[in-house]
């Protein structure tokens, strides 16, 4: 493992000659702030927090840091689930707060490219008046630059993909300094190995991302919300399975616990049951086949037993129910203040959906450990929502998730959809990648052979070579 080098007042000296002294913080207060993201794991300092404005800033940086090892953590926003930003071996903090330009829209191409630091929901608001928007839609108003390095995904995954499949050139800075292109702005790409894959989803611990090119999709014109409540969990997730069979292409497909609902239904002013629930999404380009494909669904909602269904095409109610339904996890935490939560989220081909969610019912019930579910269902993903308020319940709680996240490997799944690796699913990466795990180990060694870049993440060892 590489020992790192302590900062010391001539490489701080560096950084500022670097980025300017208004962009190089060793205040207590900004390296509290940037000390961890929204997940359970401990808090870490970084000793430096840098916000670089350009590219060339972030290979320059990085150029220093490999030639005096000292660790780098990019950072979004931090609004990750697995402590994926969290600067665990101290060092530089670098955080793309300050690259938030829209570079270029291309809007006959229906693309943009962007600075990493820009928010979704930013980027979303300046597109409107293009008729576009960028579709994968995590709850948090997550950076670009964090989303492409987690592969997040979100309610609208279901029909536009993550953020892998919305995305076809980026500018990557790598751990030696150089500056490199991979993808390109068509739409088809066939040109050798596909590096621009290989750095989504790396979690900032292959090169740090300073600009991409995404793709954009017209915003719909008619939509539909769907509600419908059901007498079981089991019910509930096999009308997923069954709606997805159809061949309506919903845009959110949702599965929402009893207990959520009666949550949502307090903090939020929406009507909802307290009964296992399904939140579903109908876009289309004309109001009539928008009305067949509800007619259908309901059909179809009915056939497996709904208790009640309920659709609107009303824009307000329908941003108030998917505003409910992003803030659910905090919402969730918010209304337990005497405990702590993490958050899991297995994923399983959709056939083997109602299995992974019997096998959770089960095992936390037979364990006795409490725990809350909601997920995008569509894409045969879960978040088990565990809360604990003492060392020995976290241990229960994270034993069960253990077995979740084995049943979900057996069942040809993955232990993450969308969060992550970061710090708390490395433990389960020899499981789901067995030797596959070594050649990760050698693609790193390759791009980063002093493991400066996000040290002891993804790895079970936490040391990269
Ligand atoms: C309420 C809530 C709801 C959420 N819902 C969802 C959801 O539905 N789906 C989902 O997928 N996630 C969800 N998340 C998790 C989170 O929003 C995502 O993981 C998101 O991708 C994190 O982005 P960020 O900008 O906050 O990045 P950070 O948390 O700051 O960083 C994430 C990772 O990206 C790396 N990174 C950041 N910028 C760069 C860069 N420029 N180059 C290279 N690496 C970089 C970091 O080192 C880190 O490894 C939710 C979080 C919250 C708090």
């Amino acid at each position: 493992m590489t020992a790192f080098t302590p900062l010391t007042p001539e490489i701080i000296a560096q950084l500022v000659t670097i980025l300017g002294e208004a962009n190089v913080s060793t205040a207590r207060a900004d390296i509290d702030l940037h000390a961890r993201d929204q997940s359970q794991h401990a808090a870490c300092p970084a000793e430096v927090v840098i916000w670089p404005q350009e590219s060339r800033q972030v290979a320059d940086v990085l150029r220093l840091a490999n030639e005096q090892r000292i660790a780098v953590t990019p950072w979004g926003v931090g609004t990750g689930l697995e402590g994926n930003s969290i600067p665990l071996h101290g060092g530089i903090l670098m955080s793309f707060e300050r690259m938030t330009k829209i570079v270029a829209v291309h809007a006959d191409d229906f693309q943009v490219t962007v600075q990493p630091g820009i928010g979704h929901k930013d980027l979303n608001e300046q597109l409107a008046r293009y008729g576009l928007f960028f579709p994968p839609d995590p709850g948090a108003n997550a950076s670009i630059g964090g989303m492409l390095a987690n592969n997040a995904s979100g309610i609208r995954t279901v029909k536009y993909g993550a953020s892998k499949d919305n995305v076809l050139r980026m500018e990557v800075a790598l751990a030696d300094g150089r500056l490199i292109h991979v993808g390109s702005r068509s739409v088809k790409q066939s040109a050798g190995y596909d590096l621009l894959h290989l750095f989504v989803g790396s979690e900032g611990t292959l090169g740090v991302i300073t600009e991409a090119t995404l793709k954009l999709v017209p915003v719909p014109t008619f939509m539909s919300a769907v509600v419908a409540t059901f007498p079981s969990v089991n019910a509930a997730v096999e009308t997923v399975v069954a709606v997805r069979g159809s061949g309506l292409d919903p845009s959110a497909l949702e599965f929402v616990d009893a207990a959520h609902c009666a949550m949502l239904s307090q903090t939020e002013g929406i009507d909802l049951e307290e009964r296992p629930t399904i939140f579903m999404e109908f876009q289309a380009a004309q109001e009539d086949s928008l009305a067949m494909g509800l007619e259908i669904v309901k059909e179809i909602c009915d056939e497996m037993g709904a208790l009640s269904f309920q659709s609107t095409t009303d824009h307000a109610a329908r941003k108030k129910l998917w505003h409910a339904r992003h803030h659910s996890y905090e919402i969730m935490v918010r209304s337990h203040p005497d405990k702590q939560f993490f958050i899991n989220d297995v994923a399983v081909p959709i056939s083997a959906y109602p299995e992974l969610i019997a096998f959770v019912e089960d095992t936390r019930r037979e364990r006795g450990v409490p725990s809350y579910m909601i997920g995008h269902a569509g894409d045969g993903n879960v978040h088990v929502e565990f809360p604990y308020g003492s060392p020995d319940e976290y241990e229960q709680a994270l034993a069960v998730n253990s077995l979740i996240v084995m049943r979900a490997l057996e069942l040809g799944g993955t232990s993450t959809g969308e969060h992550g690796v970061g710090i708390g699913k490395a433990r389960y990466m020899l499981a789901e990648h067995g030797e596959g795990l070594n050649v990760m180990r050698a693609i790193k060694q390759t791009l980063d052979p002093n493991g400066i870049l996000n040290p002891g993440k993804i790895f079970p060892d936490g040391a990269e070579h």
